[in-house]
């Protein structure tokens, strides 16, 4: 698949649910409305979904969600998809988890075939972390890391970087990660979603933090590339590596090579545009693989160029949250 800018399709994000057992302050409201069940695609019918974009040349699947360890089943599927590692029709299958889960699923996900993971921890401090999440476990996570350490996992860390919550932390976070062998990568705060509160409190340029970083760490360039929207430098000190995803000062289109599936079978052609397809109802109503593949393949016809997200003041660019498309 070869978008109208010349760029290969070669990544999918699988969204596998809606729900999740955190209420992180930037990405939902306290009392979200989850998706009534029958509007989630079946673990069978994601698994169809997967193939088709297999089918189309895609090689990297990363499961998310809301949190994609809370769906019940999740490891049949994960399962199911690690097969399609062993045949080499896909080069990776990995996950974005807030690790709450990962004490009892990281063996089963190194089994199935899984090399690295990305877990989100803006905190080390268990309030902080606490307050963040609105319900979260520092010690629940800090476990779940442990056993993934334990399974063989690379792990990244993604640190969603908030002006006053956890801005003063960062350095602490980099030091832990280079501590434990983990690569770290800072998030800008993306206008997604209504949340119960102002965003432009929460919003903290990358640019600002890494000259700050810069005055006490040696960052060094970095070709290392992941095939998602993070520039990375190696940090000298730790040796570890240090991502910056800046939608908001940067732009990270160019080089897109992903399209985004969410739980309900909503193709997004970008993240930060409201162009979707309902591939649910394709597969709901027509038999065989043809129609969903054809189907995938119009829509890849009109990828946009990319996003062009603002921070504004009370006014999220796009109405849906970061847990209903998938992080
Ligand atoms: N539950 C999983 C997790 O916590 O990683 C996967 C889904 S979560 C939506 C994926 C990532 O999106 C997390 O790292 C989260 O911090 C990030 N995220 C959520 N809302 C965001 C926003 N408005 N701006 C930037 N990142 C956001």
């Amino acid at each position: 698949m070869i978008d109208p800018f010349g760029r290969p399709i070669r990544y999918l994000r699988l969204s596998v649910t809606d729900r999740c057992d955190l209420r992180c302050l930037y990405c939902m409201a306290e009392d979200p409305d989850f998706l009534p069940k029958d509007e989630i695609l079946s673990l069978e019918e994601l698994e169809r979904l997967a193939q088709s974009f297999i089918d189309l040349g895609v090689r990297k699947i990363r499961l998310t969600g809301g949190e994609p360890l809370v769906r019940r089943g999740i490891m049949s599927l994960v399962r199911a998809l690690g097969l399609k590692l062993a045949s080499k029709e896909l080069d990776e299958l990995t996950l974005t988890t807030n690790g709450t889960q990962l004490a009892k699923y990281a063996q089963g996900l190194a089994d199935a075939g899984m090399r690295r993971i990305n877990v989100s921890l803006d905190s080390l401090n268990p309030d902080t972390f606490r307050q963040l999440t609105r319900l979260g476990r520092l010690d629940q996570v800090l476990a779940g890391l442990d056993a993934a350490k334990r399974a063989g996992l690379a792990v990244k860390i993604n640190m969603v970087a908030l002006k006053d919550r956890n801005e003063l932390e960062i350095d602490q976070m980099l030091a832990w990660c280079g501590d434990q062998g983990f690569d770290l990568c800072l998030i800008e705060t993306m206008p997604l979603g209504d949340i119960d509160g102002d965003r432009t409190e929460q919003y903290l340029p990358l640019d600002r933090v890494r000259k700050r970083l810069e005055s006490r760490w040696t960052l060094r360039p970095s070709d290392y590339a992941t095939g998602g929207p993070a520039r990375y430098v190696t940090v000298a000190e730790t040796g570890g590596r240090l991502g910056f995803i800046t939608p908001l000062t940067h732009g990270f289109c160019e080089s897109c090579n992903r399209v985004r599936v969410t739980c309900t079978g909503k193709l997004y052609l970008c993240l930060g545009q409201e162009d979707s397809l309902d591939l649910r109802h394709v597969l709901r109503h027509t038999e065989g693989p043809d129609a969903v593949r054809n189907a995938i393949a119009s829509a890849i016809a009109r990828k946009p160029k990319g996003h062009d997200f603002i921070i504004d003041r009370n006014q999220p660019k796009l109405a849906r949250h970061m847990n209903v498309t998938g992080g």
